[in-house]
């Protein structure tokens, strides 16, 4: 009989650089598979908040599933509006917008600055800009906001109106922001672009000119969101206020779900039939939601950025890293002397940590209830790998 492996690569389509690993199940908070044990620093890139299958979690997904599964949009459950309540209150944002994952946020979120533009000036204001080195997910108008070339072949033709520029650059911004603008779209810190964040001047600046001409703002916070870097959202530690906010990965804690957040301008841009989901807001996933969110207090938020710092001052008195980029727990570790990236990651898994990576750089991304205790242990374990590769 074919192992898993060999199924999967027989089955299932190979979009996919799968590490050689395995994985079954959790035990006492490490994940597990093939007789090891891994402590988990990807948490599923980002998505497992609290750690695959913490019990709060569980619990709140095995209630809701054995009280109500799904029902569709066309009527009113409980779950879905706590959760958007609960997001609304947290953020003074004044609408959600539910969907499936982080492209369908974003996607959301296009359409709603370009129907708000349309609605106010009609047509031919439609362009969105966005960053180069950005990432906004895979389907064709998310690839097509993404600023990087890499994602643009194959399956064109893209989608129209959007323009790429440099982050960091006040000018090219300026220059950018012709009459034909309704939006601009970034991530605080580029996750998939190398864990690297944005200088909090340049978007005091940009919110600065695009609030002269109308122009949305639109915060990609799929990955930065949720408690990841060490606030509920990243924004608020730029001292900026989106109009329109896009989450997902960490907000299920495992389970797939998006959300757009829609502040008070465009609260009413989205009307009856205008935009909808099959699943989006579905009870379990919105429950799941309900019970990491209802985690993230200010003093929790506060406790992460601690543990944070502990692990960013570990980090920097490693011999073999050359420089520590991110934000709390959203971390990017450039290797010294030329250290191959993917050995490193290799090495610290056959070690018993998972860990992953952002273009050339090693990506941390440790579930957001990290003690002291295993932040220790997984500087134990990218030490060793670090001295295997170099012997
Ligand atoms: C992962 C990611 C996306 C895409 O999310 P999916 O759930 O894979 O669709 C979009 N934007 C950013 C910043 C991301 O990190």
């Amino acid at each position: 009989m074919k192992n898993i492996k060999e199924l999967d690569k027989q089955y299932v389509a190979g979009t996919y650089g799968r590490f050689d690993i395995q994985l079954d199940c959790v035990q006492d908070g490490k994940i597990c598979g093939e007789g090891k044990e891994y402590i988990d620093f990807g948490t599923g890139i980002g998505v497992t908040a609290f750690g695959a299958c913490d019990s709060e979690w569980v619990e709140a997904v095995t209630e809701q599933a054995k009280t109500l599964s799904h029902t569709s949009n066309l009527y009113y459950t409980s779950p879905c509006v706590s959760l958007a309540q609960m997001l609304c209150e947290r953020t003074g944002m004044k609408k959600v917008f539910f969907g499936n994952s982080g492209a369908e946020a974003n996607e959301c979120a296009i359409k709603c600055a370009r129907k708000y533009s349309f609605d106010k000036y009609g047509e031919g204001r439609k362009t969105i800009i966005t960053l180069q080195n950005s990432f906004h997910g895979r389907t064709l108008l998310t690839l097509s906001a993404t600023g990087q070339d890499v994602f643009h072949q194959y399956f064109g033709p893209f989608v129209d109106g959007f323009k790429h520029v440099p982050a960091n650059d006040i000018d090219a911004l300026r220059e950018a922001l012709t009459d034909d603008v309704c939006a601009f779209m970034f991530e605080c810190v580029q996750g998939e672009g190398g864990v690297i964040a944005l200088e909090k001047e340049y978007l005091t600046q940009a919110e600065k000119l695009c609030r002269e001409k109308d122009i949305l703002l639109i915060c990609d916070e799929v990955q930065t969101g949720n408690g990841r870097t060490g606030s509920l959202y990243s924004y608020s530690q730029f001292g900026i206020t989106p109009d329109i906010v896009s989450t997902a990965k960490g907000l299920g804690g495992g389970l797939p779900i998006g959300a757009c957040l829609l502040g008070e301008t465009v609260e009413n841009t989205l009307t009856p039939s205008s935009h909808g989901s099959t699943f989006g807001g579905n009870p379990i996933c919105c429950a799941g939601a309900v019970s990491i969110i209802s985690r993230l207090t200010d003093s929790y938020l506060e406790d992460i950025c601690n543990r944070a710092k502990y692990l960013w001052d570990k980090l920097a008195c490693l011999d073999f890293v050359e420089c520590v980029s991110g934000l709390g727990f959203m971390i990017g570790l450039v290797l010294k002397d030329g250290m191959d990236t993917k050995a490193f990651i290799n090495a610290c898994a056959e070690r018993g940590l998972l860990v992953l990576s952002a273009k050339t750089k090693v990506r941390l991304l440790p579930p957001l209830n990290t003690g002291v205790e295993t932040i220790d242990k997984a500087i134990a374990i990218m030490t060793e790998a670090a001295k295997a590769i170099k012997s």
